[in-house]
């Protein structure tokens, strides 16, 4: 038994490995390839903006996947340290709303429910992993969403908080509802890398919010939404 544990974890560090190079390949391929096209004499002014764009728009993105990477490397070797303060949820969240909102989305409603009267939503846990949590499910919203709303709140319940980000966006099919949290998924529906992204956010939510006591799903039906809950002990 320990010997087949063995070999299944051995199969899936080697093709995390097979993945991941092919993840950090393709931006740096791109970073190559137009930092060589730029260097040539003959570019124009258009051109050159244009590629300067991608550079960025890669590194960006291989920064964003390292950092992930780095991430779920740490939780793997059960390295993670989690630093748990009593802190007050509802202000990480209400400075969501000015973050976003001032990013400008046009056709996009963007909300805070909130439900509660009182000020303060005092939990006991890592107030960074949380905020890095919603963020990722908020810009996922965003990512996929072009028109319509997006909404995100919390509800108290005897034991946990449930925290939820909800939107009208281009959802995801039931199948798929589980994988979505699997390293480096990539819903069948989206064509390529149509929305870009590193393709492990989810992953990672999924590992901190277990480490940090609680659990995360999602509901969705196809070109309705997506709403994605995750609680966390009260
Ligand atoms: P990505 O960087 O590709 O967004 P994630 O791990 O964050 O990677 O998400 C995994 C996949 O789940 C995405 O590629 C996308 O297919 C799907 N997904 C995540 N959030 C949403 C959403 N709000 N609406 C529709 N599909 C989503």
């Amino acid at each position: 038994k320990e010997k087949v544990k063995a070999e299944e974890s051995y199969k899936l560090k080697s093709s995390f490995l097979a993945n991941m190079s092919h993840e950090i390949r393709t931006p740096l391929n791109a970073i190559l390839g137009f930092t060589s096209l730029l260097a040539q004499n003959s570019v124009d002014e258009e051109h050159r903006k244009k590629y300067i764009e991608l550079i960025n728009s890669n590194s960006k993105l291989l920064f964003f996947l390292i950092n992930d990477i780095i991430d779920i490397s740490i939780i793997e070797s059960n390295q993670l340290v989690l630093n748990k303060t009593r802190f007050n949820a509802k202000r990480i969240l209400s400075d969501f709303i000015n973050f976003y909102n001032f990013r400008g989305e046009e056709f996009v409603r963007f909300s805070f429910v909130n439900q509660y009267m009182r000020e303060t939503l005092f939990i006991v846990n890592d107030a960074v992993r949380f905020r890095q949590v919603m963020s990722n499910l908020l810009n996922n919203a965003f990512k996929y969403t072009k028109d319509g709303k997006i909404e995100y709140g919390y509800r108290i319940q005897k034991a946990n908080v449930l925290f939820y980000v909800s939107d009208t966006g281009i959802g995801i099919k039931k199948e798929e509802q589980e994988k979505i949290f699997d390293d480096f998924y990539k819903s069948k529906q989206e064509k390529g890398n149509a929305y870009g992204g590193t393709r492990i956010g989810l992953a990672l939510c999924k590992r901190l919010v277990h480490q940090m006591g609680g659990r995360i799903w999602v509901e969705s039906e196809v070109n309705k939404g997506s709403t994605f809950f995750f609680e966390l002990p009260y």
